[in-house]
Formats: structure tokens, C-alpha cells, sequence
């Protein structure tokens, strides 16, 4: 692949996307990726609009990637040339202080080590799904996919992967606990399946009044209770359906500081809340710690998705046909700025479920 070089969307700065390539150099280590496809997520609309605290630009935004192993410098990749792969977004180095603490926020690299996030100045340059190769490092963590499933269907492994991470993993559920997920992103919508799939005894789900198909959607997952926010009290919806106050709330919000507040309001008394949403330069205002300490709660900070995640959502794709439908919209490369705007919903919101780049 030498003299190679690949076409990559480069976020210049915020709201500034530039057409770019860079070359696919000699690797001493690693390899590299031929992209297939790549989801977009509100990080990369933090990213975009620059709301996200400690970001290097310039960047090739974009970690939720599929693709197939293009080339491999030497045997750290483990799979061969060819093979269809998940790239987990988060990097691992395996000897820094976060790893060695089972962290997803490795920090080998500034701001912090993982695809989508790393900027361009960082060797050797493609780190970013929205990019027709990525490197390949040796800490990266890659998972073969099925030649049978679309690549596009394929990016949702990594929602799922976070959904699991989030609503079973960190909190622990246990067959019965009720779940209550706030916010119907493909994130919320994968906490409904990973906690129902692990045998939760009730999930409800809640959105805004523009969420009005995602919540329709959370319905036909099998969510017991979806309700709009803005239109509802969302702890009457919860008390007439559930009769008692959830065991787990999951706060996958978009930028929503007051989610926190209702969070802590609503979980119940020794219930776990597992803050999985950035607030970017949002402040959570007036939150009063006392609720934290007299309810006895559990706070979780949530960063990416674990290895068991992705593990289980992997597994998730050949046998769940209901994912098929979870990417409503498809983009190509050169459309890489529409796409992020799509995600962001600044598109319509109308039947918007999930974006990802197609190559
Ligand atoms: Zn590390």
C-alpha cells in the first residue's frame, strides 16, 4: 500500500469540515483498515460544534467503525487480511494508570486514546472513521463480524456494545430489576435491549417531544413505558406504570443537565444511577448532595463500552434481526458534514433513529 494515500474528512475546526487525504505510510507496527462504514453519534456533534471539553483539532471525527484488515505490520492485529472487524473505539495500552484500572479512558495519548477523538497530529494521522483507512493499533481491540451482515447494520455493534456496558454491566442488573433508561438515541435504545435481553422485569424509556419516532420505536423493542418529558410528568408515567420507583435509571441524554436532577429524583432509595451522558460545557446547576446521601444512591460515571459489550453485541448481530432497521440514514463520505447534521437532528428528526457514512 505504499504511496497510497486516503481520502479523509477533516474537522478543521468547529463546524469546519475539509476534504483531505493523507498517506497510508509504512507501518513498523499495527495496520491498517479499509473502512466500510462508520456510525455518527452525538460525540461527533460535540465534536463539531465544540462543545466538548478537551478536544484537539484538527481531527477525522468518528469512532463507531467497521471495516475489513486492509494490511498488518506485524502479528498484533490477530485476524487475517480480509477479515470484517468492529473496531472497539476505545484504545488500550495495557500499562498506563486507567488500563491497568480497567478503564475505557486510556490516556497513552492526548486528549484521550481512542478512534474519533485523537487529532490528526497524532502519527500517524488516521484515526477517524470518517476516513477511507484507519490505523490499526496494536492496542486497538477488534472484533470479527460476520461477512452476512451489512457493514452498515453492523456499526450499531457499538451502541448495543455501550448499551450493555451501561444498563447491565456497570449496574449490575439482576433478572427483575426495573430499568429506567432517559433519552431514545441509539444508546437509549440499546439499554432497552441489553436490559431486557439480560432479564429485566421492567424498562421504560424517555425522550422529547421531537423523539416522537424513536419513542415509537422503544415501544416496538418491548419497552413497558415510553414518555415524552416536556409533554408528561415523567414520575406519574413511571408510578401508574411501574407502581414503585426504578432499581436502575440510565441517563443517556443529549447535553441535558436537568436529566441528572431527575435521575436522582426518580431512582429509588439504594438504586444505582449510571450517568452515561456528557453534559460538554453544560453545568448541572442547584443539584443539592444531600438526595445522593439520604437516598444511600450509587453514582456511576459512564465512559464507552467494555470489552463484555461488545462481546455480547457482536454475538447480538447474527441473531436479533430487529437491528437491521436501527440505521435510518445513510451517507457517503463526501456528505460527511450533512451527516453530522443529520445526527445532530438539525436535518428533521423524523424517522431518525441512527446515522452512519457509507463507503
Ligand atoms: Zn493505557
Amino acid at each position: 500500500m505504499t504511496g497510497s494515500r486516503a481520502q479523509a474528512m477533516l474537522l478543521v475546526e468547529p463546524r469546519s469540515i475539509a476534504s483531505t487525504s493523507f498517506p497510508l505510510v509504512d507501518l513498523e507496527v499495527g495496520g491498517w483498515l479499509a473502512v466500510e462504514a462508520t456510525g455518527l453519534t452525538g460525540v461527533d456533534v460535540q465534536l463539531w460544534q465544540g462543545t466538548s471539553r478537551r478536544t484537539q483539532y484538527p481531527l477525522i471525527p468518528g469512532h463507531e467503525i467497521v471495516g475489513r484488515i486492509a494490511a498488518a505490520a506485524d502479528d498484533s492485529i490477530g485476524f487475517p487480511i480480509g477479515t470484517r472487524v468492529i473496531v472497539e473505539s476505545s484504545i488500550r495500552c495495557g500499562a498506563c494508570r486507567r488500563c491497568m484500572n480497567r478503564l475505557h479512558s486510556c490516556i497513552l495519548r492526548n486528549p484521550v486514546n481512542a478512534y474519533g477523538r485523537l487529532p490528526s497530529t497524532e502519527y500517524p494521522a488516521l484515526w477517524g472513521g470518517l476516513a477511507e483507512y484507519v490505523y490499526i493499533d496494536p492496542g486497538a481491540r477488534l472484533h470479527a463480524v460476520s461477512d452476512d451482515i451489512p457493514a452498515v447494520v453492523a456499526t450499531f455493534a457499538h451502541p448495543l456494545a455501550a448499551g450493555f456496558t451501561w444498563a447491565v454491566e456497570l449496574p449490575d442488573l439482576k433478572p427483575g430489576d426495573n430499568v429506567l433508561v432517559m433519552g431514545p438515541g441509539p444508546r437509549g435504545l440499546s439499554s432497552l435491549l441489553a436490559a431486557k435481553s439480560a432479564g429485566a422485569g421492567w424498562v421504560g424509556v424517555t425522550g422529547l417531544s421531537h423523539d416522537t419516532d424513536r419513542l415509537e420505536l422503544a415501544k416496538r423493542l418491548g419497552a413497558d413505558m415510553v414518555a415524552d418529558a416536556e409533554a408528561e410528568d415523567v414520575a406519574s408515567a413511571v408510578a401508574n406504570s411501574l407502581g414503585a420507583r426504578p432499581d436502575i435509571v440510565v441517563d443517556v441524554t443529549s447535553d441535558d443537565p436537568e436529566a441528572l436532577h431527575m435521575s436522582l429524583d426518580l431512582v429509588r432509595a439504594g438504586g444505582t444511577v449510571v450517568l452515561a451522558s456528557t453534559k460538554g460545557t453544560n453545568a448541572v446547576n442547584q443539584l443539592f448532595t444531600d438526595i445522593i446521601t439520604l437516598k444511600e444512591l450509587k453514582i456511576l460515571g459512564a465512559f464507552g463500552a467494555g470489552s463484555a459489550g461488545y462481546h455480547w453485541a457482536t454475538r447480538q448481530l447474527d441473531v436479533d434481526t430487529r437491528l437491521d432497521e436501527m440505521v435510518s440514514h445513510e451517507f457517503p463520505l463526501a456528505e460527511a458534514d450533512r451527516a453530522i447534521q443529520a445526527t445532530a437532528g438539525l436535518l428533521g428528526r423524523e424517522e431518525l433513529i441512527s446515522v452512519a457514512v457509507t463507503f
